[in-house]
């Protein structure tokens, strides 16, 4: 008997495994206090896992396969994940050991060494879902001195033959970035799927008398992550059909009223791995070319970079700089994340609204996350690590592969520019040019300095001041650098004052 372990991100029904059903293999997933309590998880977030796990292990059952399956609160359930494997070989008197290699560096460690330590044939398959090997990223970096995306995005275009003509970029250009930046004026925006839930309802109800420390709550009606992956290709196509046509053009505003605008709110379904890559870059291509008067180039290449480019790209980068990337800290910050990350109690509007919105829906948004719940940590100056554990636990979507590199890296410059040229930084006025939260807002966008100034301005500045030897050399801060410089120095001492007084109790304003 083979005994073949399938994580919670390892949900792909097409991988070649499942092509043949062998009665001498066995398939073994577990839900685990390791998982759920390594950093505190929103309740959708869990809830999303274990509802997808379960739909999966029930799939491979009724199409003949063997699967051992412990929930939470199974009293054969160790809560760890190598003593449940080993128990589950004992059980089933196994004579190998396979397993698909784990994306998270954590279980990649654990696995390798619990492997070695067996004394039976083993294996470690490849997951069957990126569009890129592990080191690949690694290798077209080798000898370059940036690790821009933009090459490695040309290149996958290439290599995958997405949106080409005979050899080159279609419509001429790489990127259409420039066309995707409009603003969110108010309008109608198709309602967002909404995926069966049924599963997911019974699965809390369950866990819930288990009082596990999360984060957020469940609400039955607002839990829209689909956990099938029926229901994940229902979810693309509704994307394909619905919002792919505005996707690009409102891809960078924020708004009020709208949390999920164009966005296509597939990050669960692709990081359980239930829809590969592939599939949802060629069906929304297939999208495009089938309705090109509703579906402009820019929209769709907006969409593939996102997927071909940037995913591919942060978890090529995970894996070539860990293990050393999640201890990075250039910028030297030791601050607290303040206590309204966790309660969207802030009198800042565009703060209150991205984390509401989080709590509500274990989502938020590109945008919310860089530039409004990850700028203001930045410019607080907050620890990395407690950056970090708040996106990996608040996201639904929050695997460390992905999560780290984007929260670590392009949003709080602590990798000191291995990912991103330049810090995502901004004062008010960037917010109040992409969103409509200033209007709404007890401070004012203007201000720097009194009790009603957005603390966003003088913290911009104050942050550009305090990390100059760090940023200064930096080509791209030069704009910024020179408008620092010609703030009058009585000025920047008001500023840097009120700067500090919101760094030392953010929990007040
Ligand atoms: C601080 C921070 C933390 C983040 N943490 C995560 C995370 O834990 N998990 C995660 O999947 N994404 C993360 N992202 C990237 C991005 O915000 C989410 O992928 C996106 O918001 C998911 O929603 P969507 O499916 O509606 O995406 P859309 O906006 O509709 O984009 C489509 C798809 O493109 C991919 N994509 C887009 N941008 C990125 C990116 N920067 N990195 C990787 N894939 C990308 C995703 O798979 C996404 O589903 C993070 C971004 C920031 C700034
Ligand atoms: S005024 Fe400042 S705090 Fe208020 S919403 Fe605008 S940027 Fe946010």
């Amino acid at each position: 008997m083979e005994v073949r372990l399938i994580l919670g991100d390892q949900l792909n029904v097409n991988h070649s495994w499942f092509m043949d059903v062998n009665k001498h293999v066995c398939y073994a997933l577990f839900e685990m206090r390791q998982e759920t309590d390594y950093v505190r998880h929103h309740i959708q977030k869990v809830v999303g896992f274990f509802a997808a796990m379960r739909s999966f292990a029930r799939q491979l059952e009724a199409d003949g396969h063997t699967v051992i399956y412990y929930t939470l609160d199974d009293t054969n359930n160790t809560q760890s994940l190598t003593e449940n494997i080993q128990k589950v070989l004992t059980l089933t008197g196994a004579t190998s050991f396979a397993y698909q290699l784990p994306d998270e560096y954590r279980l990649d460690v654990q696995l390798n060494s619990f492997s070695a330590s067996l004394n039976m044939k083993t294996n470690a398959a490849d997951t069957e879902h990126f569009l890129t090997t592990r080191t690949e990223l690694t290798e077209f970096y080798e000898g370059k001195k940036s690790l821009v995306m933009e090459f490695f995005y040309r290149y996958m275009r290439k290599k995958h033959q997405y949106l080409m003509m005979d050899g080159q970029p279609e419509g001429g250009s790489w990127n259409y970035d420039k066309f995707n930046r409009n603003t969110w004026k108010g309008g109608n925006i198709p309602p967002p799927y909404q995926p069966d839930n049924s599963l997911a309802n019974e699965i809390y109800g369950q866990i819930a008398k288990l009082n596990l420390d999360t984060i957020g709550h469940f609400d039955k009606k607002e839990f829209l992550f689909a956990v099938t992956r029926e229901d994940s290709l229902a979810q693309l196509d509704y994307f394909c059909t619905h919002l792919l046509h505005d996707f690009g053009t409102y891809q960078d505003t924020m708004h009020q009223e709208e949390t999920n605008l164009f966005h296509a709110r597939i990050s669960f379904s692709l990081n359980t791995k239930m829809i590969s890559p592939a599939e949802v870059i060629e069906s929304a291509i297939d999208a495009y070319r089938a309705d090109k008067d509703r579906i402009s180039l820019a929209q769709i290449e907006g969409f593939v970079r996102q997927i071909l480019g940037w995913r591919e790209y942060i978890r090529g980068l995970y894996w070539k700089e860990m293990p050393d990337y999640k201890k990075k800290n250039e910028l030297n910050n030791h601050g607290k994340l303040p206590a309204f990350y966790w309660t969207g109690d802030t009198k800042m509007n565009c703060l209150k609204t991205s984390i509401k919105n989080s709590l509500d829906n274990a989502y938020a948004h590109h945008i919310q996350r860089l530039m409004i719940t990850g700028n203001f940590a930045l410019l607080l100056q907050t620890n990395p690590d407690e950056v970090d554990d708040w996106y990996l636990g608040i996201y639904a979507d929050a695997v460390e592969w992905v999560q780290l590199p984007n929260t670590r890296g392009m949003s709080q410059f602590a990798d000191g520019g291995i990912l991103a040229t330049k810090p995502y930084v901004s004062s008010g006025s960037y917010v109040n040019k992409m969103s409509n939260y200033c209007t709404g807002c007890s401070y004012d966008k203007k201000k720097r300095i009194g009790e009603d100034a957005c603390p966003f301005n003088s913290l911009y500045w104050n942050f550009l001041d305090d990390k100059k030897q760090e940023l200064r050399g930096n080509n791209r801060m030069g704009m910024m650098y020179n408008l620092l410089g010609k703030i009058k120095p009585e000025e920047l001492a008001n500023i840097k004052e009120r700067a500090y007084q919101i760094m030392e109790n953010p929990d007040a304003y």
